[in-house]
């Protein structure tokens, strides 16, 4: 997976290729998926979501540049994946998941891979965790329909969000750094993500 699907496309970061090598895809997936954990693909995990293909992981923490220490909120949890490796990057990592069957299998899935210090939030990630911030990096993991300017302010300087935004089809993956003139934007690749769904999503 490593080799064909992230080093020869331009996954270039060797702490997260090492990372993703690392974190056991198979542990995250549902029984019946297992067959197909290392594929290039997001694979069903109940409740009409998905976990995230490993490329745009790979992207994600390659665009937020997680450094050791670094404490960090993922929004969308899923099975828990995007936090594992975030964690195995050496992150404090916040995950929040609004779907609380999701949240606590998530929970299982990554005590299963040993990482039992990732905290599993049950809420609404659109509002961020502000008891828990600043943040120097958020991941969201699911598509927004424009910046949400809560998980921004939500930043500390110079800390970095990455989400998808766009519409519910299809998005490009945007790495926004907070700074002292506002929100620089640096856009990134295409790509489609599960809807985020809450106050500053797509609604309920
Ligand atoms: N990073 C996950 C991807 C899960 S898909 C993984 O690696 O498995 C995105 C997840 O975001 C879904 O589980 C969905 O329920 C969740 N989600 C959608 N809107 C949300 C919101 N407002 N707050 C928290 N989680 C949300």
């Amino acid at each position: 997976m490593v080799e064909h699907q992230l080093r020869r496309r331009d996954i270039v970061d060797e702490d997260v290729l090492r990372a993703l090598e690392r974190v056991p895809r198979e542990l995250f997936v549902p029984e019946r998926e297992r067959r197909r954990a290392y594929e290039d693909a997001a694979l069903p995990i109940g409740q009409g979501q998905t976990i995230s293909q490993p490329y745009m992981v790979a992207r994600i923490c390659e665009a937020l540049a997680v450094r050791p220490g670094w404490r960090v909120l993922d929004v969308g949890t899923g099975s828990g994946y995007q936090a594992a490796v975030l964690a195995e990057l050496g992150a404090e990592v916040v995950t929040i998941e609004r779907i609380a069957e999701l949240a606590e299998q998530a929970r299982a899935n990554l005590a299963a891979a040993g990482y039992d210090r990732v905290d599993v939030v049950v809420g609404d990630g659109t509002l961020g965790l502000p008891e828990r911030a600043p943040f120097d990096g958020i991941a969201v993991a699911a598509a927004a329909p424009e910046l949400p300017q809560t998980l921004y302010e939500q930043l500390r300087p110079g800390g970095r969000l990455v989400v998808p935004v766009g519409g519910q089809r299809a998005q490009r993956l945007e790495v926004i750094v907070r700074s002292p003139e506002g929100p620089a934007v640096v856009h990134s690749v295409p790509c489609r993500f599960v809807p985020l769904v809450g106050v500053e999503g797509f609604g309920r």
